[in-house]
């Protein structure tokens, strides 16, 4: 899933495209927004709430100024190309939800998340129950602390992961970010020992990212060295030539991906069978002997602290 960085760049890219300018068409192939038409408005802007995109439009014909809202979830995205070239992006034409189209440029959204349409004085209905963005305007490192910290014996993985708490975070931050803390993902947050610093350091993990088309947290740009534990179980961790596992931290169904190394992460983790683990998207690729293998690594599950 997208993540505040790629989210941000979006909304940096699809401003750039279309501030300023009038749309002459906009189709939404959204079921709530059949006879929805703001074409005729003009872009204000389009920025990032976290892991939301708001495309905002002036007012038109006596008519309040409107948002569109989209999220990208797991596979969804939005792609610029010029006007009138024909759409031959590589994307399949039955998934495209939304097209915005000016003079110069277009923009296509596909196989997005959400997608609504609202007065701009209404955007707090659907973004404001997201915590600080690091990546925001109104970036606020203490009161992200104070939403860390709220409910004492909760898993630190499972409230990064809330977007109440910091928004823009995914399972990668998440991971990358425990990792360098050196602090178990399952561990409560009342037990962190400096929750200021992790809030700081996610704050600059996605900061240094945002410009870049890679999430580097290693420093190192080589291939298979750009992370230290996300989607690596199963290899040895970059720091302690340990073995890196994946388990599941939240609460069901809502129960997400935790990467981590358990050497250089001590404290609570799930019970752990031992179990050989792959690399998250290993099993995609053909095994040599032709097997078949599962599709995806089978996570352990948490059955209380060890
Ligand atoms: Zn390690």
């Amino acid at each position: 899933m997208p993540e505040g960085d790629v989210v941000w760049r979006t909304a940096q890219r699809l401003h750039r495209a279309l501030a300023g300018r009038q749309l002459l068409a906009c189709d939404l192939r959204w079921p709530s927004l059949a006879t929805a038409d703001p074409s005729g408005r003009r872009v204000l802007e389009v920025a990032s709430a976290g892991k939301h995109l708001l495309t905002r439009l002036d007012a038109a014909d006596g008519e309040p100024p409107l948002t569109l809202h989209s999220h990208l979830r797991m596979e969804g995205s939005w792609y610029v190309e010029r006007t009138g070239s024909g759409g031959r992006g590589r994307r399949s034409a039955s998934g495209v939800r939304a097209v915005l189209t000016t003079v110069e440029w277009t923009a296509v959204g596909h196989e997005l998340g959400m997608l609504d349409l609202v007065p701009t004085s209404a955007e707090a209905g659907l973004v404001g129950h997201l915590g600080p963005d690091p990546l925001g305007p109104g970036w606020d490192a203490a009161e992200a602390e104070r939403r860390l910290l709220a409910v004492p014996g909760r898993h630190v993985g499972e409230a990064l992961l809330d977007q109440r708490v910091l928004a823009g975070v995914g399972t990668f931050y998440m991971a990358e970010a425990c990792f360098l803390a050196g602090v178990s993902p399952w561990s409560a947050v009342q037990d962190l020992p400096r929750p200021a610093a992790l809030v700081g350091l996610l704050h600059r993990l996605l900061h240094a990212n945002k410009d870049r088309a890679g999430q580097i947290t290693t420093g190192d740009l080589r291939r298979g060295r750009q992370n230290f534990v996300h989607a690596r179980s199963g290899l040895p961790c970059l720091r302690c030539g340990g073995t890196v596992r994946v388990a599941l931290v939240g609460p069901p169904p809502q129960e997400r991906t935790a990467f981590y190394c358990p050497r250089c992460q001590p404290g609570p983790a799930p019970t752990d069978d031992g179990r050989p683990q792959q690399p998250l998207g290993a099993a995609r690729r053909p095994r040599p002997d032709g097997a078949r293998t599962p599709r995806r690594h089978t996570p352990v599950t948490w059955s209380g602290p060890r």
